[in-house]
């Protein structure tokens, strides 16, 4: 028996057997990008400088070797990263019309690039891998509290009413000072019975990208006993197996960032034709990179008997609250600048950008990947890649459990 969703929740009614024959087609798609193209396997970020809004973050700082990101020095960072910064200056948007200078009212996360690009730096995703760090402790457990206590929604039903039972049985009462933005407004306008699909989708897509963090610890967990990098099945039942709803908000993540994909598939295709997409003139994006990003197009267009099906936002009173929602989720964002080591962080920034990206296409009507800016686009990819890993390892995992069982 696999703790596999297979039930309509709330807002999607995702179908678990066609997730899985989706991301592993996609999957396949994802190394060519994510490891070999210079594009998609480096990105740009304020790693060290970007303020934390809940304490001074200096001391905070994980001094555990894992933790640690290499940066790459001034002749490393590709060419094609050399020009999208140069595009990023303002006078040179402006002499090339790039379309990613747009309204960043629109942004449902907190982006670099718009309030620090001179603090940036960049990084190479292949070599700074999601994995294991020995992060953890009472500074993580700040974290995750205040993102789940302070910023996700309270739901008043059964479901939540039972998670949130074993979060209060988690946090100890008074050990949560910190709060972003005063959030005195939203006690009228976020009583539990507005927008509830709404809420629910933002407690949803947070704890699926907690449960997705988890997933890649424990797949790749390094066994300090015997000096080397394992998969961890103890590790994965403790922090997302033995708790079905993470692994359907594994799947709630995937399904959303697929729909993101679906909704520019049309546009990727054109990206063949058109170099212009990124803004510099000559987009280097090497053939089989190309290629990869056809055939995701591709996949996406196939695939596209919808997996999330409730319209968001659509009545006035949700309309009215979809400010609060951004500004939930962009506090969120902030707060990954508080994470106290360097590789969590990386990973962390990117895949909440990756997640406001699809949120952005999907509520934004009038967003297109034209108008994304590289490290967007960047992240939405990687994001997905990482999203469908966990997809992965779900099942992998839970094969792996029912084999032991079967042993004993
Ligand atoms: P935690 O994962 O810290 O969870 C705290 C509590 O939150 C749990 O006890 C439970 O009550 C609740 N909870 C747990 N999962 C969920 C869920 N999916 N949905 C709802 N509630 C949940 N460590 C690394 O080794 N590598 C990394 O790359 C890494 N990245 C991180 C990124 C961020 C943004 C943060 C904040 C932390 C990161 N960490 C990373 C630390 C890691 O997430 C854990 O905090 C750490 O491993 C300690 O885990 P834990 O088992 O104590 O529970």
């Amino acid at each position: 028996y696999l703790l596999i969703p297979n039930k309509e929740v709330a807002l999607t009614e995702v179908d678990t057997d066609a997730i899985y024959g989706m991301q592993s087609r996609v999957r396949s798609l994802f190394p060519v990008m994510t490891e070999q193209s210079d594009y998609f396997s480096n990105y740009k970020l304020n790693l060290y400088r970007a303020e934390c809004p809940l304490w001074d973050n200096d001391n905070a700082m994980c001094s555990s070797q894992g933790c640690a990101v290499d940066t790459l020095g001034e002749n490393e960072v590709p060419n094609i990263w050399k020009q999208l910064s140069e595009f990023e200056q303002p006078s040179k948007k402006n002499e090339k019309e790039c379309n990613w200078e747009h309204d960043s009212k629109l942004d449902y996360c907190y982006l670099d690039e718009v309030s620090s690009g001179q603090e940036c730096v960049y990084v190479s995703l292949v070599g700074n891998p999601e994995r294991f760090t020995g992060y953890s402790g009472d500074h993580t457990a700040t974290i995750w509290r205040t993102i789940y206590e302070q910023n996700c929604f309270v739901i008043d039903d059964d479901e939540s009413s039972q998670e949130k039972s074993k979060r209060d049985s988690f946090y100890k009462p008074g050990m949560y000072p910190f709060q972003l933005t005063p959030k005195e407004d939203d006690i009228i306008s976020v009583s539990p019975s507005i927008a509830c699909q709404e809420k629910r989708m933002l407690n949803k897509i947070i704890s699926g990208f907690h449960a997705s963090i988890s997933s890649h610890i424990c797949e790749n967990y390094y066994d300090a006993e015997r000096n080397r990098w394992t998969r961890n099945l103890e590790c994965w039942l403790a922090k997302v197996g033995n708790y079905p709803e993470r692994i359907e908000n594994i799947f709630f993540n995937y399904a959303l960032l697929h729909q993101a994909f679906v909704k520019i598939a049309d546009q990727l295709e054109d990206m063949e034709y058109n170099n212009n997409t990124f803004c510099p003139d000559n987009l280097a994006i090497d053939a089989r990179t190309k290629l990869a990003f056809d055939n995701l197009a591709f996949q996406s267009q196939q695939d596209r008997k919808v997996i999330m099906s409730s319209k968001l936002f659509s009545d006035e009173e949700s309309q009215r609250f979809k400010e609060t929602f951004r500004r939930h989720f962009h506090d969120i964002s902030r707060i990954m600048d508080c994470v106290g080591c360097d590789k969590c962080r990386l990973w962390g920034k990117l895949q909440m950008t990756g997640y406001g990206t699809a949120l952005k296409l999907l509520l934004e009507s009038e967003t297109h990947l034209s108008d994304l800016r590289p490290s967007e686009i960047v992240a939405l990819v990687n994001t997905f890649d990482r999203i469908a890993h966990s997809v992965q390892s779900s099942f992998w995992f839970q094969l792996r459990r029912r084999a032991d069982l079967s042993v004993k």
